[in-house]
């Protein structure tokens, strides 16, 4: 998708918020990566909301983004300090990279990051492998990026991290930088406290968290939670969403990220007649369209033995319906992440083998990474968007799908998604409900236009409003205060 990285309006007021200060942005992956090919070394931009959010804001504000180098060719093209300047073609800003070792790749991302943090926070305790080795590396690793972040932050610099992966890196700035400006966010769900306190690491990980200024999350449920850990875990009084420790205040707020609304909105004109297109090559007057990271907090499986369950009980439907189901690979090297592809492949080709007629073949599956622009035709096409996971963060499909359709589509979303806190209008299913999934899918397909347009406006009102430049210039606002106040 083309990218909005000038002087809008958008961005005026994210620069404003940021009171002129420049950006030192730190997160796991990267937004480029350089990989080696036929042709020659190739800069390709990473996929994910992350990445979409916060690449167009560094591209206009500048700045400089930390990240692991984990393409192939990342440090060919780097200088002595593992920088590179970015946008490829059109460089804007400053990317500086972290080697990991092929140790630490396993140990601290595939380990503690991927099968302790990611497991425990989203509620698979039987799928969390604590290792001591895992959490020497996550140290360690955390270290790599609080000494690359040291190294490139300047004087009244802010410095924003993002995510599980390094809640050590404020701790681990502020020790070395006292004077620090940080902020974190946490894109996933916090737990209660009864879950969260099984972890070994829960005191370090607390702490390295409070070391910031101001924690970002999606939802107010998350904040409570967070909240009650530092109460129960720390024996600290929490009071109005403020941490007071003996020295400085830290605040903790709820700001969900959005998308870019009126980029979907806009670009998604120009993918009408290949939705169109898509709905005749499928042979079907309804498309259902599903999503999805292939990871098992995203409830594939689930939704698949939903639709078959719709498939049993309303036969009326046969021949109408298709459901487009993608699955983006992820975490390949993982035994487990392995099998669960082979569950979902062999489960799609026993639902098709168990209905399809000539001509009709009720899932349309696809196991890759989709481009934006390629997902926007398929978010215009479809009626319905089936979004169920089991547990999510966030969930931006679920608002891109809304941003790119001006014509009603439906929205069926699990109630345990972060989004379903806003997006209440859309029809709220428990994802292990097989029967009442299966009704939803139904009722959306047969729900009045009448019914579909009360939803779908305040829906899109909502997705509109709350944008990415919502989300970024709230937080940036939410920031400043925190220096204003202690002045
Ligand atoms: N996405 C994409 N291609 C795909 C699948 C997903 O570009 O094949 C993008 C999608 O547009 C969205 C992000 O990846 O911006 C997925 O974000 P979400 O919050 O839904 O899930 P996550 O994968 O971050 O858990």
């Amino acid at each position: 998708m083309k990218e909005i990285h000038s002087d809008t309006p958008g961005f005026q007021k994210i620069k404003g918020a940021l009171g002129g200060n420049r950006l030192v942005l730190v997160s796991n992956r990267g937004p480029y990566t350089h990989e080696k090919s036929r042709r020659g070394i190739i800069c390709e931009r990473t996929v994910g909301g992350l990445v979409s959010a916060l690449d167009p804001v560094m591209q206009s504000c500048g700045g400089v983004w930390v990240a692991w180098g984990s393409g192939n060719a990342d440090f060919v093209v780097t200088d002595s300090q593992n920088r590179v300047r970015v946008p490829c073609e059109d460089t804007r800003y400053t990317l500086k990279r972290i080697r990991l070792s092929e140790r630490e790749i396993s140990r601290y991302y595939y380990g503690f990051s991927n099968r302790v943090l990611w497991p425990i926070f989203h509620l698979f305790p039987e799928k969390v492998c604590l290792k001591t080795e895992y959490w020497n590396s996550y140290q360690k690793v955390n270290e790599k990026f609080a000494k690359g972040v040291l190294e490139e932050t300047k004087p009244n610099d802010l410095i924003w991290v993002q995510d599980y992966h390094l809640s050590l890196v404020p701790r681990l700035v502020r020790d070395e930088n006292k004077d620090a400006k940080i902020a974190f966010f946490w894109h996933i769900p916090w737990p209660h406290w009864d879950t969260f306190s099984n972890l070994p690491w829960r005191e370090e990980i607390l702490n390295g968290l409070l070391s910031s200024d101001i924690i970002g999350f999606h939802t107010e449920s998350y904040v409570k939670n967070f909240l009650e850990c530092v109460k129960k875990g720390l024996d600290i009084p929490v009071d109005n969403g403020i941490i007071n420790l003996p020295d400085r205040q830290i605040r903790v707020k709820a700001v969900p990220i959005g998308v870019d609304c009126e980029q979907f909105t806009q670009l998604s004109r120009s993918v009408i007649l290949r939705a169109a297109r898509l709905h005749r090559r499928l042979h079907t007057k309804y498309i259902i369209l599903g999503v999805d990271r292939l990871d098992y907090t995203k409830g594939i499986m689930n939704k698949l033995m939903a639709f078959e369950r719709f498939l049993e009980k309303y036969p009326e439907f046969h021949e109408k319906v298709v459901l487009v189901q993608t699955a983006t690979p992820t975490r390949t090297k993982v035994e487990e992440y392995r099998e669960m592809k082979k569950e979902i492949d062999e489960t799609v080709g026993r639902i098709n083998g168990r209905f399809q007629r000539i001509g009709w073949v009720p899932i349309r599956y696809f196991y890759r990474t989709i481009s934006q622009d390629r997902l926007l035709t398929y978010y215009k096409a479809a009626d319905v968007a089936l979004i169920t996971p089991l547990i999510d963060g966030m969930n931006l499909v679920a608002k891109e799908y809304i941003a790119t359709k001006d014509n009603g589509g439906v929205l069926i979303l699990s109630e345990f998604a972060g989004a379903a806190e806003e997006l209440n209008e859309a029809i709220l299913v428990n994802p292990h409900d097989t029967d009442a999934v299966a009704d939803a899918i139904k009722n959306a397909l047969e729900m009045s236009s009448e019914e579909k347009k009360q939803r779908f406006d305040v829906l899109k009102e909502k997705t509109r409003e709350h944008d990415v430049y919502w989300w970024l210039e709230r937080f940036f606002t939410e920031w400043r205060k925190t220096y204003e106040k202690s002045v």
